[in-house]
């Protein structure tokens, strides 16, 4: 609604009363006139910019911007003024500044307009993303991070199913060898005891082969596990944000209900969050072309048995049928370009960390893929026996 402008103060009193705003208003705030010359600066803009109002008063603004723009600014103006259309007045736009010492920053600008009987001003609101942006350049490296160990999981996932693959032939391999062994030594033949031995090199470098693999295995097994005292909600913030990168556009209503009495897990926070990464990024993939409501709900509850219990849920087209009975496996999946190594992955995960995964239908439609974890405090010992 409307109110009246009060018409009352004073000229010397409006004056002052624009003064006391400039130096409380906590936003940086600049007011210049239709040349483009400061006439007031907000506290705050003092401050961001590094130059006193007495020391910039009557000089053009492009100074609080690095070339090219400071060259074009009086342009852009001239062209608001000639044409009156608008490419920054009332929208906004991420630009960027620069202060008294020649460093530049991103900042958020919005430009109002103030025209009085005779003169032409243009007021500017400024917000700092300089925290921002760290905060996109912290999830970027959590992305990197997250990217690189699972391409070194599904490498361990693909060594340890081969490993498993190859033990069994390489066993049978060994006691076939074994069993010639005996029948050669009941064979008398010039020839059986050179047979016996090569035989008997044979079965010991099956031997080796397999003891190689099951190094191999244990290795995968164990991985560069790095278990610390973490704060599951914020694990769970941090990875929502990173799996949702990009899904933005897709009409999808993601929710996230933690549960205030869950906080801390003993975990490696990476790889839980790969883990909840696979997971929100499958509910993505399944509501990609679905026709139907588009949500993701993300849950973390506290149980009664001192495990946390996290699920994502999804409301898409539900699992496969044949495939329902193999997931978890490597190497399962429907999708063209798929690997169907993440939930395999997720799963050794999740139970080496000492927790279960599973997976079952939404009611009303869609899966929901839950995964428990051990809350630290008085458990601690135990998880890490794992
Ligand atoms: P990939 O994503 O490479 O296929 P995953 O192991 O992550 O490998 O998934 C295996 C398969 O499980 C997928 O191809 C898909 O068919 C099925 N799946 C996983 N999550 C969902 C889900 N939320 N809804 C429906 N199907 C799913």
């Amino acid at each position: 609604m409307d109110r009246p402008v009060p018409t009352d103060i004073a000229p010397q009193a409006a004056e002052a009363l624009l003064r006391s705003i400039l130096q409380t208003v906590p936003d940086a705030m600049i007011i210049i006139d239709e040349q483009g010359r400061i006439e007031q600066l907000s506290t705050t803009a003092e401050r961001l910019f590094g130059y006193s109002l007495a020391e910039v008063a009557g000089e053009n603004i492009g100074k609080f911007m690095p070339p090219p723009y400071r060259e074009r600014h009086d342009a852009y103006m001239r062209r608001y003024l000639d044409t009156g259309e608008r490419r920054i007045i009332g929208i906004g736009r991420v630009v960027t500044g620069q202060r008294k010492d020649g460093t530049t920053f991103p900042m958020h600008l919005t430009i109002g307009e103030l025209r009085t009987a005779d003169r032409h001003y243009f007021t500017g609101f400024i917000r700092d993303l300089t925290d921002q942006q760290l905060t996109e350049a912290r999830l970027k490296e959590l992305q990197s991070e997250v990217t690189h160990m699972s391409r070194f999981t599904a490498l361990g996932e693909m060594a340890s199913t081969l490993a498993h693959e190859i033990n069994q032939p390489l066993t049978a391999i060994s006691n076939y060898l074994r069993g010639c062994l005996r029948l050669l030594e009941r064979i008398e033949d010039p020839a059986s005891p050179m047979l016996r031995d090569a035989v008997g090199k044979a079965a010991d470098q099956a031997l080796r082969a397999g003891d190689i693999i099951r190094r191999l295995r244990e290795f995968v097994a164990r991985g560069d596990s790095e278990r610390r005292i973490e704060s599951l909600p914020k694990l769970i913030e941090d990875a929502g944000t990173l799996a949702l990168i990009g899904a933005r556009d897709s009409n999808i209503a993601v929710t996230f209900r933690i549960d205030p009495a869950i906080d801390l897990v003993m975990v490696d926070r990476i790889q839980i969050q790969q883990v909840l990464v696979n997971l929100i990024r499958n509910a993505v993939d399944a509501l990609a072309d679905f026709n139907g409501p588009r949500a993701i709900d993300i849950e973390a509850r506290a149980g009664t048995d001192g495990m946390t219990r996290v699920s994502v849920a999804d409301t898409g087209g539900g699992l496969a049928p044949e495939i329902a009975r193999h997931l978890f496996q490597p190497f399962v999946t429907t999708k063209q370009g798929g690997m169907g190594l993440g939930l395999s992955i997720c799963r050794t995960i999740v139970e080496a960390h000492g927790g279960r995964i599973w997976v079952e239908a939404r009611p009303s439609g869609g899966t929901i893929f839950n995964f428990t974890l051990r809350a630290a405090g008085g458990h601690e010992e135990d998880a890490r026996d794992e």
